[in-house]
């Protein structure tokens, strides 16, 4: 049955308590309520209408929020962050210029509040993505061989004492694990190992005189004085000498 405007407003029956458009209602709705709106419309805002400042805030927010976890605000608000990336990205890179100090401490707080998620996550991605990182990582390192060794050293000669103490500590904690490093070097390196002893012998190398003092004595290597070094060394050239005199044999020239 279509109904023409005369009398649909006839019909009418009662006003929208928010703009006061005349709205027909069935008796049996009339007992019920005292109060009627128009539309949907009218019927939000004026439940937004009743309420204070703060509550209209807080209301505004939630829908926001309410709005960005469902599966619809997340792919508008992706979509919207693509589309305009570059200008983001510029903008979040002047902004942490402008506030550095401001920024480290907000990722510090953020680090400090997250910290088992973020190593969790973190530890994920590794073991997920572990050979294609390892393969990155060997790329970028041929590629920046140099750039990498110069840090290094620079990195070391600055932090030398340091370095060697933390090396040294663990030397000591790990001392078994040091031990069976030095056995497996020397099985692997036993002919090298082997023709340096040889050639510090026959060199008279300060360390092989130092060995041969520090043997009879309980002195250390560096309670050693080069002037005694130089007499050890002496001593043992015409030692040397002697044995070659009685074998015979023309002395050589060291
Ligand atoms: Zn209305």
């Amino acid at each position: 049955m279509v109904m023409s405007e005369e009398e649909r407003k006839k019909r009418n029956n009662v006003e929208c308590d928010r703009c006061g458009e005349g709205i027909y209602r069935p008796p049996s709705k009339l007992k019920r309520s005292k109060v009627f709106y128009c539309s949907l419309r009218c019927h939000n805002l004026a439940q937004r209408e009743r309420l204070t400042d703060k509550e209209r805030k807080d209301a505004t927010r939630q829908t926001k929020l309410k709005y960005a976890h469902s599966a619809k605000g997340k792919a508008k608000i992706q979509e919207r962050y693509l589309k305009n990336r570059p200008v983001l990205l510029e903008y979040k890179k002047d902004w942490v210029k402008k506030n550095k100090k401001r920024s480290l401490s907000n990722s510090k707080a953020y680090y400090e509040i997250n910290k088992d998620a973020i190593s969790a996550k973190a530890k994920e991605y590794y073991q997920k993505n572990r050979v294609t990182i390892a393969v990155k990582q060997k790329k970028y390192n041929t590629k920046n061989k140099e750039v990498i060794t110069k840090k290094h050293q620079e990195y070391y000669q600055e932090n030398k004492p340091k370095l060697l103490a933390i090396n040294r500590q663990w030397a000591i904690n790990n001392i078994d694990k040091v031990l069976e490093m030095a056995r497996k070097y020397r099985r692997i390196n036993e002919i090298k190992i082997r023709a340096d002893n040889q050639k510090m012998r026959d060199e008279l190398q300060c360390g092989y005189i130092k060995k041969i003092i520090c043997a009879r004595s309980s002195i250390t290597f560096k309670d050693i004085p080069q002037l005694l070094i130089d007499a050890k060394r002496s001593h043992l050239k015409c030692l040397r000498l002697i044995k070659e005199l009685e074998n015979g044999q023309r002395p050589t020239e060291n």
